[in-house]
């Protein structure tokens, strides 16, 4: 990361620039103006924007309060008004909003703005929705309707769960900002792009390439029973439920893997190959091939999903199971997963 930090030293025997607030002593006494950076382009909330209107109210009399409270001179007071008038006016806002804000402030006490105000708690029981221009009425309708409904009832409870109306609270609803800047860099998750089909990955010696199915349906023969892949992938893909089909004789099994599918499969060709020289190793797929003498298969990527735990794949490999009948006799998987277990061993 590149450092581009610039610091600027400024030196002043008369006057200081603190946040908003810029000092000068002047014949011995402090005054004290609003202070604004060379670079702030006054970009306030367009007038347009869809927010309530006394959002946009509230936003020029805080702004013109702001100033009062800053100016210590009435005259840099009426002086940086204007300016901020002009701003305001830039941003479409209505010429008598904008000085009914300057008026109401050059109104207000400049001490009382420089008391620390204690906020009225309010007990209110909000009623939060998001905003849009049409549901301006909400506020009126819940007034009205609370007054019937608890004039009218005998619900006790109800009284006492809500002794004021609902206070109507808009959130803001989904935007284009929200949508496209993410402000916590390290949550920026990059989205893979999944593809729908089945392919072969086409590495130079991979040994899942030529026995890879990139058919978009799969079929057990021996129970007749479909599905199609909505989540294909390809040999690299891991955290996935995988179909072997014996090339002899057509019978199904199914199994689940964390693992890269192409390092799973050679797991099972060495199971299968180790049991037909006698090892014992209590595998399906690998007592179907020493049993029956048979040898090739294929495999065919069902389902994967790069968030799934264990018990999440192994509830889909029942559910694949179940869905392709391919427990036995008609096909080489000889048992459910006891899922339950699995489940209480998470929890
Ligand atoms: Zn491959
Ligand atoms: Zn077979």
């Amino acid at each position: 990361m590149k450092f581009n930090l610039k610091y600027d030293v400024n030196f002043s025997k008369s006057e200081v620039n603190f946040l908003d607030v810029k000092i000068k002593l002047i014949n011995g006494k402090l005054q004290t103006d609003v202070f604004t950076k060379a670079t702030d382009a006054h970009f306030f909330l367009r007038f347009n924007s869809c927010h309530p209107k006394h959002s946009k109210i509230g936003l020029l009399k805080s702004q013109f309060l702001r100033i009062r409270r800053i100016c210590s001179d009435n005259s840099i007071f009426k002086k940086r008004a204007n300016e901020f008038k002009l701003y305001f006016q830039n941003r479409d806002y209505p010429l008598r909003d904008i000085e009914f804000a300057i008026n109401f402030a050059s109104a207000t006490d400049r001490n009382s703005l420089l008391n620390k105000t204690n906020k009225i708690a309010n007990d209110r029981v909000p009623c939060v929705v998001s905003y849009h221009p049409s549901i301006t009425r909400l506020p009126s309708i819940i007034y009205k309707n609370y007054k019937n409904i608890i004039e009218n009832s005998n619900l006790d409870y109800l009284q006492k769960a809500f002794p004021e109306p609902p206070m109507v609270a808009y959130k803001q609803p989904p935007n284009l900002k929200n949508k496209l800047i993410q402000t916590d860099i390290f949550k920026v998750k990059v989205k893979k792009q999944i593809s729908t089909t089945n392919h072969k990955c086409n590495r130079s010696r991979c040994k899942l390439c030529p026995i890879f199915n990139e058919s978009s349906n799969f079929t057990n023969c021996i129970s007749k029973k479909s599905i199609t892949i909505r989540n294909g992938g390809n040999c690299t893909t891991s955290n996935c439920i995988y179909a072997i089909t014996c090339n002899d004789c057509k019978y199904v099994n199914i199994g689940q893997t964390g693992r890269m599918l192409s390092d799973r499969i050679a797991g099972h060709r060495s199971d299968i190959k180790l049991s037909k020289l006698g090892n014992e190793k209590a595998i399906e797929t690998a007592e179907h091939f020493k049993n029956f003498n048979h040898s090739g298969f294929n495999v065919t990527l069902l389902d994967h999903n790069s968030n799934w735990n264990i018990n999440d794949r192994l509830f889909f490999e029942d559910l694949y199971i179940a869905k392709l009948k391919s427990l036995s006799p008609n096909g080489m998987n000889n048992r459910h997963n006891d899922i339950v277990k699995y489940f209480y061993k998470a929890i």
